[in-house]
């Protein structure tokens, strides 16, 4: 089993971006439901990934391609709140695995 792996869930045909989540896709979108466009809102919150996409060709996967995460979803342990209006935080803790250095 190899865990952690980051895999596409949904995929957009409009732009061509990959979804952890169908909530995740419906974030990168917005407008009325009768023009919906693909224009990752400032407000979106998602939080890009590498990971794997099989959904084009299961029989050829597409490896390190970008995966956008909904952001709740990202930080689960995170009860951090915005201070005050706008929020800069960033996560710059790098808790991926293998950094040999
Ligand atoms: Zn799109
Ligand atoms: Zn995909």
């Amino acid at each position: 089993m190899s865990a952690g792996i980051t895999y596409c869930r949904c995929h957009c045909a409009g732009c061509g971006s990959h979804f952890t989540s169908l909530e995740a896709y419906d974030r990168h979108r917005s407008g009325p439901m009768s023009d919906r466009r693909c224009t990752f809102p400032d407000g979106a919150k998602l939080v890009e990934r590498i990971g794997t996409c099989r959904l084009d060709d299961p029989t050829r996967p597409l490896h390190g391609v970008t995966i956008y995460e909904h952001e709740s979803a990202a930080r689960a342990r995170e009860a951090f709140r915005g201070i005050g209006g706008r929020e800069t935080a960033r996560t710059e803790r790098i808790s991926a695995s293998g950094g040999g250095r």
